[in-house]
């Protein structure tokens, strides 16, 4: 049995969790889960949206499950993702961003993967009052997480397979900064000529993947960069209900799903839980359960086909539990 820490999370985070648990289970993954708290829920308890409790069973088993976790606007608190991926240096989120079948979407045929850098940018929460009514905010971009990031996606397109690897930057405003970040991926690339490379300016970059998105393969990018065009590629392809998501660094992996907590639906047997069941589909390929996770996506991709449970964020009038058993009997 492999022990797998279990973060619920707010909002919409204990449906779509509890959803995932059981298709991972019916599918025959030999998971023991050591279920934690986070975000809102924990501060009642211990005062903190990110206990220690959490860090040192993720620690533990190296390996989380993670629902959206909410973090309390203006309160002082950090966001508990950010956090986390600071702590346990989580330097790489991965989002595969693949058309599904059944799903009504702008395009077919996408298939694009961010690799998004995830510890430092303007997500290094260094900000101060310089005096009354004006603020910095700092962007910070090192030479070595930057190397790191590039090096993360050469080495999983090598694996993967894929063809071409696009930076994506705004260096003709932020020289510095974005020049650094791009001087490391140009380096890096030196050592994959197999791999194509090239640049792109990111807004040009929105423009291209509304226009033309089958150009794109593998996109790298900064912090802030990866988190907004990431939701535009999911909404290329579905939307944020069906798009999954990983953080990855050198010894620790947290897999969750690209949307946050949804309060606006929370509690109402309404979310999607299908980019979280993905992503544990990304954790058991992690894993080498390779078998489990191809028959956890076959069965996702038939429930979709059919299309009677689908939840309206996709076109349909299904419940989370309503898609869920469906998706455990086609298993
Ligand atoms: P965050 O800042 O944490 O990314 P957010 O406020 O940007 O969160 P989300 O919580 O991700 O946004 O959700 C945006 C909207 O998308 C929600 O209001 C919800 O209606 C919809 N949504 C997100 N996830 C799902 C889901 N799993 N199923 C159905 N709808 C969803």
């Amino acid at each position: 049995m492999r022990r797998i820490t279990l973060i619920k999370g707010d909002g919409i985070g204990p449906e779509v969790v509890k959803a995932t648990v059981k298709v991972v289970e019916a599918a025959g993954a030999q998971i023991k889960w050591e279920e934690v708290d986070a975000g809102e829920s924990a501060i009642n308890e211990y005062g903190t949206v990110l206990p220690q409790t959490v860090i040192d069973s993720i620690k533990k088993n190296k390996i989380a499950l993670k629902g959206p976790v909410g973090t309390p606007i203006g309160d002082g608190f950090r966001s508990v993702s950010v956090s986390l991926r600071k702590k346990l240096n989580l330097y790489a989120n991965l989002r595969p961003i693949k058309s599904l079948p059944g799903v009504k979407s702008m395009y077919k045929n996408i298939d694009i993967v961010v690799v998004r850098e995830n510890t430092e940018g303007l997500y290094s929460g260094i900000e101060h009052e310089v005096v009354p009514g004006v603020v910095e905010s700092l962007k910070i971009i090192t030479e070595k997480a930057s190397t790191k990031i590039a090096k993360f996606a050469f080495q999983y397109a090598q694996k993967k397979n894929r063809k071409k690897i696009s930076a994506i930057h705004k260096a003709n405003i932020m020289k510095l900064s974005d020049g650094l970040f791009l001087q490391c991926a140009r380096k890096v690339a030196q050592d994959y000529p197999k791999i194509q490379y090239n640049e792109l300016i990111v807004d040009n970059t929105c423009m291209q993947l509304i226009l033309n998105p089958h150009q794109f393969d593998v996109l790298l990018l900064e912090n802030l960069y990866g988190d907004i065009v990431s939701d535009l590629c999911a909404g290329l392809i579905g939307g944020l209900g069906v798009a999954p998501g990983a953080n990855i660094g050198d010894d620790y992996a947290i897999f969750e799903a690209i949307h946050g907590s949804a309060p606006d639906i929370a509690g109402k047997n309404l979310a999607n839980p299908i980019a979280l069941i993905r992503s544990s589909v990304l954790m058991l390929e992690h894993l080498g359960e390779n078998e489990v996770a191809a028959r956890i996506t076959q069965a996702v991709h038939k429930v979709l086909e059919k299309g009677d449970t689908l939840t309206s964020d996709i076109g349909g009038h299904g419940k989370t539990t309503e898609i869920t058993q469906e998706i455990i009997e086609n298993l």
